[in-house]
């Protein structure tokens, strides 16, 4: 395996989170190893990404990358809900660099690799499989290489979960509850031959992307869903989020998954508009199998919390959110936590009053 028997910091998962503490702690010093069950580049969902972003970049030494990598620039967002139109633009905000819609394998694995060169060990195809507290001096965590099926211990001081929904420390501690208010599913599918929404909501061919920057599409479905559109490089991401009960209720009288997915797509005014996305006859093509992410939303309040191990709250301070987990989880129960769920009641409210407080779009423009 290669891998060392005691590190200062351990990082489990080398998404973005990972990879930025690892990059970071690593340029101050710290001896930082970082494993990820997966290889990269990796399959992993999640291409919108809002100007802020750069800050983050700047900060891990990783602009000039980003940059040259050359993702599509966007220029904000354009939100159908609940039938009105409106937009929202970066510009508006005074932000003086662009939104990206990144294919998220590659910037994952641009930022694995620039920790990497800030001297983080990374070691991929390695599982980190369980971890005990070490009579409070730090912990060690058992590590499974997937291929070889070694296993290694490693002693460290920190060690840090970042791995995102698959909750490492929680699984173990037993915090995960899901939330009965949450239970979504997420399908979503790439797309050739696909129109996109510019500014002001005006459709457009796929290859002006280059002379005109395209929004980020986001559409309420019924009561209580939504819908995005986003152009990469080569193709579109679309996927929607619709309550479970929904899903299985009619996605049993579909087909299909994918044939539910189109359907619901089609029934859609606004992503309807954007036919040739979802009708093969007319150049539209879906590629690959549309996949399915779990019951959960992808705001998912009870999996996308930071779940801190007692010896590990000192590294990362005042984490805040996570520590409510811990002690829920002791008393044997946890809905999510309330700082979670007003977050994403927030987001979603605020996706629709963006309706009301941005400028309005004409509805003739779309299509
Ligand atoms: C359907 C969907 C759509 C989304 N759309 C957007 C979007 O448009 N814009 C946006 O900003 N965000 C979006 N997100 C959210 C975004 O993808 C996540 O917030 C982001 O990926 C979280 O990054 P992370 O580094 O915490 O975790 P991840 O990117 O999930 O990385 C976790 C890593 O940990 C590794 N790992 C897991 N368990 C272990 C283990 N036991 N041992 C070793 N390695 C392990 C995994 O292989 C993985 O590489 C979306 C999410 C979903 C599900």
């Amino acid at each position: 395996m290669g891998i060392p028997a005691e590190t200062d910091i351990l990082v489990i998962g080398g998404g973005p989170a990972g990879s930025s503490a690892a990059t970071e702690l690593a340029r101050r010093g710290y001896r930082v190893m970082l494993v990820d069950k997966a290889r990269h580049p990796r399959k992993v969902v999640g291409e919108s990404i809002l100007p802020h972003a750069w800050r983050y970049f700047d900060l891990l030494g990783a602009t000039e990358l980003v940059a040259r990598e050359g993702f599509v620039k966007k220029a904000g967002g354009v939100v159908a809900w609940d039938g009105k139109l409106s937009e929202i633009s970066f510009r508006d905000f005074e932000f003086d660099r662009p939104g990206l819609h990144v294919e998220r394998a590659a910037l994952d694995h641009l930022l694995l690799n620039n920790a990497r060169a800030a001297g983080v060990q990374v070691f991929e195809g390695v599982m980190a499989e369980s971890f005990v507290e070490d009579r409070g001096e730090g912990a060690q965590v058992w590590l499974l290489d997937i291929e070889s099926k070694d296993r290694r211990r490693v002693t460290c001081r920190f060690f840090i979960d970042a791995s995102g929904q698959a909750s490492f420390v929680g699984r173990q501690l037993g915090a995960i509850r899901l939330d009965p208010d949450f239970r979504f599913i997420t399908l979503w599918g790439y797309f050739t031959g696909s129109r996109y929404v510019g500014s002001g909501g005006i459709v457009r061919p796929f290859e002006y992307l280059i002379h005109h920057p395209p929004m980020t599409f986001v559409c309420s479905l019924g009561n209580w869903g939504w819908a995005w559109h986003i152009p990469l490089r080569k193709n579109t991401s679309v996927g929607i989020l619709v309550p479970f009960d929904d899903y299985k209720k009619r996605a049993d009288a579909a087909r299909s998954r994918e044939q539910y997915f189109l359907d619901t797509c089609m029934a859609n005014p606004h992503l309807g508009a954007l036919s040739d996305l979802f009708d093969r006859r007319r150049g539209g093509a879906l590629c690959g199998r549309a996949r399915r992410m779990g019951d959960r939303c992808f705001v998912a309040p009870t999996r996308e919390c930071i779940h801190v191990p007692k010896s590990v709250r000192g590294a990362v301070g005042r984490a805040g959110p996570a520590l409510p987990h811990r002690g829920a989880a002791d008393r044997g129960s946890i809905p999510a936590c309330s700082r979670c769920r007003k977050g994403f009641f927030r987001f979603y409210s605020g996706i629709g009053k963006a309706a009301d407080v941005v400028r309005r779009v004409d509805d003739h423009a779309f299509g």
